[in-house]
């Protein structure tokens, strides 16, 4: 196959690049309306003014009010401060918080941190498909429960989680509701109304936005303590003087992505079943998450006998950039959580490869992915001493496997 020069960008749930027109919104505010938005002269106002308008349009993007929404510097600060803020906030009423199993490191660590500050946390089982069971979460509350965190959308394996149900049994037990919806915003429909949701995390780089940008949306009457100590800003709630630049970015970002969303999420579910379908027609080969209350821009599967970070190198020389939830990409030594609780045995969790679809992707991406696929399969099997003699090239034709270097 032809490989030459060719960039595919396979990764959107790692990061996206950040829009030229969003950029070109946010220089502005580097160099000529550089005043600090705190400040009482003329210079500042441009940046006050920005700095309510990207308040107004994260609004409108989940439903809120503007002055239910907090900017941070990104998902994990946002996912931080909710869970630190509300445990600390509410320690004289209880100290017990119910998560899941499949959460970002973002929300697990802070959970497991929290565990050592002597508050006790229940992390949820999932099924097969990465889904938490609202009956658990209901089955989970004690009187000293205050607060319930789950996802909106996973980040590995792309399940959409029952976060209305959840919401409607948090509200029914007086439990604040927070989630992690930073996989969610911008790419499926966000109502924190309707989800009954008191706190929410967001992430600009996640809909191509600029990175170190988000928000956390807190609902009304929630009380929680600041993350950040020093001035004022954020109405007292988060110091620090804002990235104006970049909050000036992620509220263009959110809105042009919550514009395009309806049209975007129909074009990409049809790339996606026609990865997954693809893929899935290489013997051996498994969809992980939900078959379809999933991102529409998610395939996550595992390939039986080989490595995930094997088929990352050789898809690297194709041009390809993908993820894997084996030990190291993710530079940790333990296999993809998210994979180990929706149950796949120890070795079949190496061999997985997260593929994910952004609006920039066609569909001569995906066919030229497919095809990669399918050689840098077959060549490592040829190369496992694991691939039964069956899957090897030899006894499926002989058909010479050619990998051609960039
Ligand atoms: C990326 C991500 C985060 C972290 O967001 P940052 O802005 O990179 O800090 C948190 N949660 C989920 C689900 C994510 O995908």
């Amino acid at each position: 196959m032809n490989t030459d020069k060719r960039l595919v960008y396979m990764d959107h749930a790692a990061t996206t690049a950040t829009r030229p027109e969003v950029a070109e919104a946010m220089l502005p505010y580097m160099t000529g309306h550089f005043g600090n938005p705190s400040s009482l002269y003329d210079l500042a106002k441009a940046s006050r003014e920005a700095l309510e308008e990207a308040r107004e349009r994260v609004a409108a993007a989940i439903g809120a009010e503007p002055k239910q929404v907090y900017f941070t510097s990104g998902g994990t600060e946002s996912d931080n401060w909710a869970l630190k803020g509300v445990a600390f906030a509410k320690k004289e009423k209880g100290s017990h918080i119910i998560t899941s199993v499949v959460e970002h490191h973002a929300i697990s660590h802070t959970c497991e941190w929290l565990e050592k500050q002597g508050f006790s946390v229940t992390y949820l089982p999932v099924d097969r498909f990465g889904m938490v069971n609202p009956a658990d979460v209901e089955a989970a509350i004690t009187p000293e429960t205050i607060l319930i965190t789950v996802m909106m959308a996973n980040n590995e394996v792309g399940t959409i989680q029952p976060v209305a149900e959840i919401g409607a049994i948090a509200k029914k037990h007086g439990v604040l509701f927070h989630t992690d919806a930073v996989q969610a915003v911008g790419h499926i429909p966000v109502d924190v109304g309707e989800l009954n949701i008191d706190l929410l995390s967001l992430s600009g780089h996640k809909f191509h936005g600029p990175k170190g940008t988000g928000a956390l949306y807190i609902g009304p009457g929630v009380r929680l303590d600041p993350l950040m100590h020093g001035g004022a800003q954020e109405r007292g709630r988060r110091a620090g003087t804002e990235n104006v630049p970049g909050i000036v970015g992620l509220g263009l970002a959110v809105s042009l992505a919550v514009a395009d969303m309806a049209e975007n999420a129909e074009r990409l579910t049809a790339l996606r079943d026609r990865l997954t379908a693809g893929l899935l027609a290489i013997p051996h080969t498994y969809l992980n998450g939900h078959p379809d209350k999933r991102l529409p821009n998610n395939v996550n599967v595992v390939f039986e006998f080989i490595e995930g970070e094997s088929i990352l190198l050789l898809l690297n020389r194709y041009g390809i950039a993908a993820s894997t939830g084996s030990a190291c990409s993710s530079r940790s030594l333990d296999p993809s959580h998210v994979l180990m609780a929706c149950g796949l045995p120890h070795e079949v969790v190496h061999g997985s490869l997260r593929l994910t679809l952004g609006e920039e992707t066609t569909e001569a991406d995906v066919d030229y992915v497919i095809a990669a696929v399918k050689e840098v399969v077959q060549r490592l099997r040829d190369m496992s001493p694991l691939t039964p003699p069956e899957l090897r090239s030899q006894s499926i034709g002989g058909d010479k496997i050619c990998i051609t270097r960039r």
